[in-house]
C-alpha cells in the first residue's frame, strides 16, 4: 500500500461485504490481519469488524449518507508495526443499494518496529484504548498519543507484558468526523474536503 495505490471494497444492500478489489489480501497481510484474506471476508457484515460503538455509529451515518447519494471522504491512519500510513477513504453509493469504499494511501513511512501494534505479540489481560481513526493511544487524562510516545509515557517497556488493544475514538477525531457528517446533512450535496 505504498505510493498512491487504491483499494476498493463494496457492501451489498444488507451491508455485507460483496466485493474486495485487487490488493485486498496484501493489504490485510501488511496490516497483520492475514485472517482477513478475500474469501474469508466475503458475505460477512461490515458491522462484524467494527467493535467500538462510537465508530460503528459514525460508520452507519457515513453509509447512510453514501446511500443518499452523497460522497463522504475522510482521512484515517492505518498503521502496521513498522509503518505509519495515512489513508484517505471515499464512500459512495453503488448500484443495487450497495456502497463502495475506496481507500488511497496518501503517505507511508518506515518507523522502528512497534510491538504494541503487532497482533502476534502475546498480551496481558489489561486493556489499552487506541483510536480507530488516528491510531493514537489513550494515555489517561483525556490525552491521546502516538504509539512511540504512549509506550514511553505508560512505561510499557518496563512492564512484563503488553496490554491488549481495544478500539475507541479520541475526541478530536470524533469532533472532526461528526462535523463533516453534519455539514453533509445540512448541506448542498458536496462533501467537505479536509
Ligand atoms: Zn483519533
Amino acid at each position: 500500500m505504498d505510493g498512491h495505490e487504491s483499494l476498493i471494497y463494496r457492501l451489498n444492500e444488507h451491508d455485507q461485504i460483496c466485493f474486495v478489489g485487487e490488493g485486498w489480501a496484501r493489504f490485510a497481510e501488511e496490516n497483520d490481519a492475514p485472517g482477513l484474506a478475500d474469501e474469508k471476508v466475503l458475505n460477512l457484515s461490515l458491522w462484524d469488524f467494527i467493535n467500538d460503538l462510537e465508530t460503528a455509529h459514525l460508520y452507519r451515518e457515513i453509509v447512510r449518507r453514501a446511500r443518499e447519494g452523497r460522497r463522504v471522504g475522510f482521512r484515517f491512519r492505518c498503521d502496521s508495526p513498522a509503518r505509519r500510513r495515512l489513508l484517505r477513504m471515499e464512500v459512495t453509493a453503488h448500484e443495487g443499494g450497495g456502497v463502495q469504499f475506496e481507500t488511497v494511501t496518501l503517505r507511508a513511512e518506515q518507523r522502528p518496529y512497534q510491538p504494541l501494534l503487532d497482533v502476534l505479540v502475546p498480551r496481558t489481560k489489561e486493556l489499552l484504548r487506541v483510536c480507530s481513526w488516528c491510531k493514537k493511544f489513550d494515555v489517561g487524562g483525556g490525552t491521546w498519543e502516538e504509539v512511540e510516545v504512549a509506550v514511553a509515557r505508560l512505561g510499557l517497556f518496563e512492564r512484563e507484558g503488553l496490554p491488549r488493544l481495544t478500539h475507541g475514538m479520541c475526541r478530536p477525531c470524533h469532533l472532526s468526523i461528526s462535523e463533516r457528517l453534519s455539514a453533509i446533512r445540512s448541506g448542498d450535496g458536496r462533501a467537505p474536503q479536509e
